[in-house]
């Protein structure tokens, strides 16, 4: 059958399960476009092609014995890197664990296998999640399909772009501060960010504990609805996860939620953000107007995003993320030292100190040394209660204003990023810039509600923007709803780069 990769993950299922397409046919296809693009994309750590087909070839004896294939029987889809499998390396894009084999499968990827997947390979990251643009890489530069002089954002770049360019189905991605939604909305895809603990974090490589949650990106919000639903649920190894049934988010999909109330933050609506992606809301929201929606004002004035005459942005959401994340991020990284986990130096060494830190010193980037050092001194006695406590305050203040919010509207309707997809090499020189491309995504982390990133429309320069549908607390399938909505509305459907098409 021609055609397998325009087929949504859902679609390539059905056709799987009919027996139009083999499961062999559909991976193979996968690997022949992944053959053909990765010299220009680099979505790719490793492609576990043998095992691939293997995984499809059991799907397709499945099959022919007449056996139920599962909801995503034959579909090959990507995980980012830094989720373990016992295939393959699981490298988090980091020399430190270049050779890291891991001895367990995360929970969310062996959800996905049961429920019939075949997995691709692993793709490229910023260094243990810690980027914007996946530039952070320690092994290379993930391209954007759309324009391949551009990033592909990040830290899920490597898995925003394989979509994008047709080399998966669809992929997993993590979120911590915005690494599902804002690759997503730079590459034109559906990503996917759920409550904090909807899915189990086990098999994450941690970046920052209380807000890193595992996500799904697609092609269309039906199969983020899909992917959502299969490795959503309480595991009992993560006990950070939920105990709460898990809805059929494809169940209610199709039906527009009635007297749908959307809030638009007037915070995030200021001169940071470029007049084409707001234009590109607005639009949006004048769509779900016509659609039977409401649509209002809201604040959230401690996500207040500010501008000042020089174009230098600020914001206490951004502040409040980086002492948090890099507190998790700095104790969560103090495994690999050589000893416990990660590479060690072939150095002569004096002792077990001078082995940790000439270890340290080879294995991690110069992003990843700056987050470690960030967080040690933020934690260490004396700015403990300045830094850490004080932005704990702020997060709980953020999470407060985000509760009056859906007290007047059932989700919010913003930005995903200040900007579109910006080109390599355009903001390596200045760290800050680069933190300031989360301005729209990190309050919601630190709030652990639920998130969504879809196309809204392109840009004069033929480049995706993205919109975000957030929600409160286990929201998932109202926010799916809404956003099913616009993508029916508009003109928006399967929305694909031309890569993807060639
Ligand atoms: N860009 C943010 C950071 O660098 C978010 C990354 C993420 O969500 N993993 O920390």
């Amino acid at each position: 059958m021609s055609g397998i990769a325009e087929l949504s993950a859902i679609d390539l299922a059905a056709a799987i399960a009919a027996g139009q397409v083999g499961a062999v046919e559909a991976t193979q296809t996968y690997l022949d476009a992944i053959e053909k693009r990765e010299p220009r994309i680099d979505a790719f750590n490793e492609v576990l092609a043998e095992r691939a087909m293997d995984t499809a070839r059991s799907i397709d004896t499945r099959r022919q014995n007449a056996r139920p294939l599962g909801p995503l029987g034959g579909v090959p889809v990507a995980v980012k890197d830094n989720l373990c499998t016992t295939d393959g390396k699981t490298t988090c894009s980091s020399r430190i664990l270049a050779d890291f084999q891991a001895p367990y499968t995360a929970t969310a990827v062996q959800k996905l296998e049961d429920a019939g997947a075949v997995i691709l390979g692993k793709t490229n990251l910023d260094e243990f999640a810690m980027g914007s643009s996946t530039e952070n890489s320690g092994f290379k530069v993930t391209r954007n399909p759309w324009d391949t002089d551009r990033v592909p954002g990040g830290s899920s770049g490597g898995s925003a772009a394989c979509v994008a360019a047709g080399e998966a189905a669809a992929a997993l991605g993590s979120d911590t501060g915005g690494s599902i939604r804002q690759p997503a909305a730079f590459c034109g895809v559906v990503g996917f960010k759920p409550t904090y603990g909807r899915v189990s974090r086990l098999g994450l490589v941690a970046y920052g504990s209380s807000l890193d949650q595992i996500g799904p990106l697609t092609v269309d919000v039906p199969d983020a609805a899909l992917l959502t639903g299969v490795i959503a649920g309480h595991d009992p190894g993560d006990s950070t996860s939920v105990a709460k049934d898990v809805p059929d988010y494809l169940g209610q999909l199709e039906t527009p939620i009635e007297n749908l109330r959307i809030g638009l933050p007037v915070e995030f609506y200021s001169n940071a953000l470029e007049a084409e992606i707001n234009a590109a809301i607005h639009k949006a929201a004048d769509i779900y107007k016509a659609a039977g929606a409401t649509i209002l004002d809201v604040s959230l004035p401690h996500s207040r995003i500010d501008c000042d005459a020089h174009g230098n942005l600020s914001s206490y959401a951004v502040a409040c993320y980086y002492i948090v994340a890099m507190a998790e991020a700095s104790s969560n990284l103090a495994r690999y030292d050589g000893v416990h986990y990660g590479h060690r130096t072939a150095e002569k060494v004096d002792d077990i100190i001078d082995l940790y830190s000439r270890s340290r010193a080879e294995g991690f980037g110069q992003e990843v040394k700056r987050r470690i050092m960030l967080g040690t001194y933020t934690l260490s006695s004396g700015y403990y209660d300045a830094y850490y406590n004080k932005a704990l305050k702020v997060r709980r203040l953020i999470k407060n204003d985000f509760d009056k919010a859906f007290e007047q509207c059932d989700v919010l309707l913003c930005p995903v990023g200040p900007t579109t997809a910006f080109k390599i090499g355009e903001k390596t020189d200045d760290p800050l810039t680069m933190y300031l491309a989360d301005i729209y995504t990190i309050s919601v982390n630190l709030a652990g509600l639920p998130a969504l990133a879809l196309p809204a429309g392109l840009s004069e320069s033929n480049l995706p923007i993205g919109m975000q549908l957030i929600g409160p607390v286990f929201s998932e399938d109202r926010i799916l709803r809404a956003a099913r909505m616009y993508e029916k509305a508009s003109d928006i459907t399967r929305f694909r780069s031309e890569m993807a098409r060639a």
